[in-house]
């Protein structure tokens, strides 16, 4: 039976605790602070000062774990504008990468949030997130269409449809599930820049320069070290699914959990170093270097040294990784075009595709399977 009732939070509260809720504007109505009056003027040098805050704060943590600055204590209109001014920032300034990593650490904040609110509180959320999620006994309700817009972006084996209980059409899922689902609504939501008119552009940039070129040196950056030549990796051979999770890496875009362990176990076998690996995550919108590490060095350093075996071609095709067909978003011809070789039926790992081009790879011990798809003897 449906338990859903209507928020016991105020809109003022929502908007000030959300503040990424389509609505959440409204609590500064009675302020009604034009866009220049926000951007230059002194009596909004708070709000700025605390946009900075919040930006800063999540260049360097976008696990949203950071407590921002003086956040807690200001007044739910300055929160607000704090938000606001942000977003804006991040919209004008001249590289994407800041936008998605600080709407990371937001979502991150918000689901956080959410997560542990009270179920009316939760449901509210998600409705005003435009999704239509129902409490019951058992767990949230989510209305197909959403879980698989919600779902899809996230790719983790444990989020595939398949592996869902439907309840007439809609989705049953723990409140902690559903909760991480309202993450990738507000991450969603957040990545894409606001609309800024070019006198608006032109002011949000000069007035903010100094801090906006400290945000982009800060924002771990793609490395290249893998196209150098240096080492012993071919890029150029490698095959479509690895070519694309790189891609996605260097854009600044989110890459799942099964495609992170599936890059760094492949450039394992490809013979790169440790810090070559961990240095093919710096353009994560979440990266963390101690945490990079300690997953790398996991993946890597299993069994002495052996690491987890690269999944099969199989398996990542069951994880939505495999472009055999070509990838409609890649920058070449060949990027998008249908690979011959994957198409071959004999052609079942990566490892494989990449040796038959011509690079090298580590041998590897026997019985060494790794936990999303077993070694084989023909690669
Ligand atoms: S067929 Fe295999 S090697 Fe080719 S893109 Fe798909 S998963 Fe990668």
């Amino acid at each position: 039976m449906a338990v859903r009732r209507p928020s016991a939070l105020s809109d003022r509260e929502l908007g000030s605790a959300y503040p990424f809720l389509p609505g959440a504007e409204a609590i500064v109505t009675e302020l009604a602070p034009s866009l220049r009056d926000l951007i230059t003027s002194p009596v909004y040098d708070t709000a700025r000062e605390l946009g900075r805050a919040r930006i800063r704060t999540a260049i360097d943590d976008p696990t949203g774990g950071t407590p921002v600055p003086a956040l807690d204590s200001a007044a739910p209109e300055l929160r607000y504008l704090s938000f606001l001014y942000a977003r804006l920032l991040l919209s004008a300034a001249p590289a994407a990468a800041p936008l998605r990593r600080w709407a990371v650490a937001e979502a991150k904040q918000g689901s956080g949030r959410v997560a542990a609110a009270p179920i009316d509180e939760f449901l509210e959320v998600g409705r005003r997130l435009g999704f239509s999620l129902t409490g019951t006994a058992e767990g949230i309700l989510v209305p197909l269409t959403d879980y698989l817009h919600l779902a899809t972006p996230i790719r983790e084996g444990d989020y595939r449809l398949v592996r869902q209980s439907l309840r007439a059409g809609q989705v049953l899922v723990a409140r902690d599930r559903a909760a991480r689902l309202l993450q990738e609504g507000i991450r969603l939501r957040l990545t894409q820049p606001l609309a800024v008119a070019d006198d608006a552009r032109t002011a949000l940039t000069e007035g903010d320069s100094e801090f906006l070129a400290d945000v982009l040196r800060r924002v771990p950056a793609p490395s290249t070290r893998l196209g150098s030549g240096g080492g012993p990796l071919l890029p150029d051979r490698f095959p479509p699914c690895i070519r694309r999770m790189r891609r996605l890496l260097e854009s600044g875009e989110n890459l799942s959990h099964a495609g992170r362990f599936a890059l760094a176990a492949f450039l394992h076998r490809g013979g790169a170093s440790f810090d070559t690996i961990v240095d093919a995550y710096r353009g994560a919108p979440d990266f963390d270097e101690s945490i990079t590490r300690y997953q790398v060095e996991h993946i890597t350093q299993r069994d002495g040294g052996i690491g987890y075996e690269p999944p099969e071609c199989a398996t990542l095709r069951s994880h939505g990784l495999c472009y055999r067909d070509g990838d409609p978003t890649g920058p070449a011809p060949v990027d998008r075009a249908p690979d011959p070789l994957c198409h071959e039926p004999f052609l079942r790992h990566p490892v494989q595709y990449y040796r038959i081009r011509g690079g090298s790879v580590v041998e590897r011990g026997a019985g060494d399977g790794g936990p999303l798809g077993g070694g084989s003897s023909s690669r």
